[in-house]
């Protein structure tokens, strides 16, 4: 019988903290609309990965991380400060009332004046964080965790609660997540896909998380389907 342990993939060294690129939190206005945050883009798309896979979203990237992962695809170090009104001027022609914050690490920002704004304007928000800032209760509708601590074992993650957990499988044994598991309804794996790699070592990933999935009963399959579909 075929052997069916996955694969192990290396994992990369990773620079800590201290080249991250954090920008400065701004002084909160009088006028709520008038307060600025860091945006890198905003754009209408589906959601790609995870639970709400293929869901019209608004996506809105926020600029600066607290941490440096070597496999980020995301740019997030150039950013235009918007203020909140700009953001919703922005937002007005798309048809959608889910937005996506993401990054970047957005729950660097001070997000409940944005929260406060939005939600009462039809908007659902829903977060993507490296789960190392604990998000103030009651401001999101949806909290999705992608915790990199297989990277950073020094890094805590203090938003141990939410709706998804989404880790990037790159060796790591499951038990790490043991006691992350209970304060989530819904558990996924993602392979590590790298676009610079070749359809040989991404298969690789893929099939090591399938298995992974197959035998960590409990956990899903996430795959990163808008990189299939070149959109963003
Ligand atoms: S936490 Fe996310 S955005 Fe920040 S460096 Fe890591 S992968 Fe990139």
């Amino acid at each position: 019988m075929e052997d069916e342990t996955p694969e192990l993939i290396a994992l990369p060294l990773v620079p800590i903290i201290e080249e991250s690129i954090i920008p400065e939190k701004t002084s909160t206005p009088n006028d709520p609309l008038d307060q600025q945050f860091p945006i890198v883009e905003m754009f209408y798309s589906v959601q790609g990965e995870g639970f709400h896979t293929g869901v019209p979203s608004i996506f809105i990237r926020f600029g600066g991380c607290n941490l440096a992962c070597e496999w980020c695809d995301t740019s997030f170090d150039v950013w235009e400060n918007l203020t909140l009104r700009q953001i919703i001027r922005e937002m007005a022609p798309w048809d959608c009332n889910r937005i996506v914050l993401t990054g970047g690490e957005p729950a660097l920002q001070d997000l409940s004046a944005l929260s406060n704004i939005l939600r009462p304007m039809g908007y659902e928000l829903a977060i993507e964080t490296n789960g190392t800032i604990e998000i103030p209760e009651e401001v999101m509708d949806w909290i999705c965790v992608s915790p990199k601590d297989q990277l950073y074992s020094s890094v805590k993650i203090r938003q141990q609660i939410g709706d998804e957990l989404k880790v990037v499988w790159v060796g790591q044994t499951l038990d790490m997540y043991d006691e992350l598991l209970n304060g989530f309804d819904h558990h996924f794996l993602q392979p590590c896909y790298d676009e610079s790699k070749d359809s040989d070592w991404n298969g690789k990933n893929f099939r090591s998380t399938l298995e992974m999935v197959k035998n960590n009963p409990g956990w899903n399959l996430s795959l990163q389907t808008h990189k299939w579909m070149g959109v963003d």
